[in-house]
């Protein structure tokens, strides 16, 4: 892309209504700008974000065998009436009428939907286990919108649900939504924590919460120092192996959340005890029969009998991930993205558009990175270098590709590691051979 003609709108100055910084730079950035109070639109560079996450979010959901549908943003009433939370659900819940005068509302969530779905449409248990996700926008009238896209009223959640015979498949199910997680937050460059959380009527231990650490983190948590410095990625785990014990290791200590601290449990942790700020980015929630009775999701057993099946529901918050990932990975001249979600890889600064020579470096550069696949923003625009430095360290791009003339000459151009901050100068060859990796 050529940024002479891009839609970027970045701004010099610090938005005054932004009060933390992944706020900031996304509206300094260009990613998203406000329409009301939580609802944003996104902008070319953000709308790349966000797909970015999304398509990372998705391969990881089909690759667990979960599979991808979507459904409305919009519900009928009666069928929140079925479950009973249509009056339950409160303010928060965006109230419409339909011009036939029917009730409807804008989805804070679809376990009511989905499970309509498949009472609907499955019969046997043969049919069982089933996983079912889609990516779509979720209304919620949060009481305190705030934080930019981090806490909206409109978002973009990927939202699950498991469908099993019994308790102990319902678990099984559990524990492979817990491990895609912590393979999608790897890749996204995060250390998400599991924490236990509550359970409500339920009961039980399967329920838990990803929370990121960062200073401006909604929740305080409290963990094992352990914690900290784990490695999450889970790697080396496949979905055909023995779940339990691996979910297990990752859950013995001790982590809670706001809700679920424990003065007992924190004691006897002495010196082991950190407390830290947290971002929630997802949920998980085994809840049984609680939708599936209401709403008739039942199936026919092996010798004939009807059984209710056992589901659980598993939310990521994609949209509040752009900024979560921000909060996590920036400095002081901006947004550094891990290269797994980059609107771009490489930014390439032609440091004096309108010079021959180094119009036609910068040109066969973008056109060689461009030929291999490699995402280049090409800032070719006739503008001051420091501006162009500014911008580039602003937006984030992981590959900086510095060509002036005076390189041009001499056969070399800079490559800058946004993230380490490390500059090389190096033979214009080399410097796309270590793009293409
Ligand atoms: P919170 O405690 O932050 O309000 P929640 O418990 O209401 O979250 P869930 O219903 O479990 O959230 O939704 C799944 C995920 O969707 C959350 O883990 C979070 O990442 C995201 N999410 C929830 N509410 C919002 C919001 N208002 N804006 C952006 N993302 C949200
Ligand atoms: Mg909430």
């Amino acid at each position: 892309m050529r940024l002479s003609r891009y839609f970027l709108p970045t701004m010099k100055e610090n938005p005054s209504e932004a009060q933390i910084v992944s706020h900031r730079l996304m509206l300094r950035a260009g990613m998203i700008r406000q329409s009301s109070a939580g609802i944003y639109s996104w902008l070319p560079l953000g709308l790349r974000v966000l797909r970015n996450i999304e398509q990372v979010v998705r391969e990881e959901q089909d690759a667990m065998g979960c599979h991808e549908v979507l459904m409305p943003t919009i519900q009928p009433a009666d069928l929140w009436r079925q479950s009973d939370r249509y009056d339950d659900y409160g303010p928060e819940m965006l109230r419409i009428k339909d011009r036939h005068d029917r009730d409807m509302l804008y989805g804070p969530t679809n376990e009511e939907q989905i499970t309509e779905i498949f009472a609907g449409s499955v019969r046997s248990y043969k049919d069982l286990p089933q996983m079912l996700y889609h990516i779509q926008w979720k209304f919620r009238d949060e009481i305190r919108p705030r934080f930019g896209v981090m806490r909206g009223r409109e978002f973009l959640m990927k939202d699950a649900y498991s469908f099993d015979l019994s308790v102990e498949d319902g678990r099984r199910s559990y524990n492979k939504f817990f491990l895609a997680y912590l393979k999608t937050y790897a890749r996204l460059g995060l250390k998400a924590i599991p924490m236990a959380a509550d359970t409500g009527p339920i009961g039980g231990d399967m329920s838990h919460e990803f929370l990121i650490l960062a200073d401006t983190g909604e929740s305080e948590i409290a963990c094992h120092r352990d914690y900290l410095e784990m490695d999450w990625s889970a790697s080396d785990t496949g979905y055909d192996d023995d779940l339990q014990p691996v979910i297990d290791g990752f859950t013995s200590k001790y982590a809670a959340t706001d809700e679920m601290r424990d003065a007992a449990a924190e004691s006897a942790l002495g010196d082991d005890l950190r407390t830290a700020r947290g971002i929630e980015v997802g949920h998980i929630f085994f809840f049984g029969t609680k939708y599936s009775d209401k709403l008739g999701a039942k199936v026919a057993g092996p010798d004939g009998e009807e059984i209710t099946v056992e589901m659980g529901s598993y939310g990521i918050g994609v949209s509040r991930l752009a900024g979560a990932i921000i909060e996590a990975s920036h400095d002081d001249n901006g947004i550094i993205w891990p290269e797994s979600i980059a609107p771009f890889k490489v930014g390439l600064i032609n440091l004096k558009a309108g010079d021959e020579d180094c119009d036609a470096a910068c040109d066969k550069a973008y056109a060689d990175l461009r030929g291999k696949g490699v995402e280049v923003l090409y800032d070719d625009r006739n503008t001051r270098a420091g501006g162009k430095f500014a911008d580039m360290d602003l937006i984030g791009l992981p590959w900086q590709l510095v060509i002036g003339p005076r390189g041009v000459k001499s056969g070399t151009v800079e490559l800058k590691n946004r993230a380490t901050g490390e500059r090389e100068e190096l033979s214009i060859e080399s410097a796309l051979t270590r793009l293409l990796v």
